[in-house]
C-alpha cells in the first residue's frame, strides 16, 4: 500500500500544467504508464483527460468524440450539420476509439454517485 499526502488541488494543478506544457509531453517520451497517471491527475483536477493526454494516445485511448471548434459544416445538400472528424483524434464519430455517450458517463470517478436503490416494487 502506497503512503499518501495532502496536496493542495492549485499546486497540483500547477504541477500538472507544468507537465502538460513541458516540451517532454507530446515528444514521445511519455509512456502509457505515465499518460495514464496524467489522465488520472486531470480526473483529481477537474480538467478533461484528453487534455492530458498526447496525441500519439489520443488515436488509442477510448474517450467522448468531440465536435471540432468552429461552426459546424453544413451539408448543402440536406442541409443537415455534418459531423466532421472529432476534435481529440481526428477520427470519424463513428470510430471505435470513440466511447458511446452513456458509457462515458461513468468513466469518471468524480461523477461516481452513491446507489440508492431500494428495490421493493
Ligand atoms: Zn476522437
Amino acid at each position: 500500500m502506497s503512503e499518501t499526502v495532502e496536496i493542495e488541488v492549485e499546486k497540483l494543478k500547477m504541477l500538472f500544467d507544468l507537465v502538460v506544457q513541458s516540451m517532454d509531453f507530446g515528444s514521445g517520451f511519455l509512456d502509457h504508464e505515465d499518460v495514464t497517471l496524467l489522465r488520472e491527475t486531470a480526473g483529481i483536477i477537474g480538467a478533461d483527460p484528453m487534455e492530458a493526454t498526447p496525441s500519439e494516445f489520443r488515436k488509442r485511448i477510448q474517450h467522448p468524440y468531440r465536435e471540432p471548434n468552429g461552426n459546424p459544416y453544413i451539408s448543402a445538400t440536406t442541409g443537415v450539420p455534418a459531423l466532421r472528424p472529432c476534435y481529440w483524434c481526428g477520427k470519424k464519430p463513428s470510430d471505435s476509439v470513440h466511447l458511446a455517450e452513456s458509457a462515458s458517463a461513468g468513466t469518471d470517478p468524480a461523477d461516481h454517485q452513491p446507489s440508492t436503490e431500494q428495490g421493493t416494487t
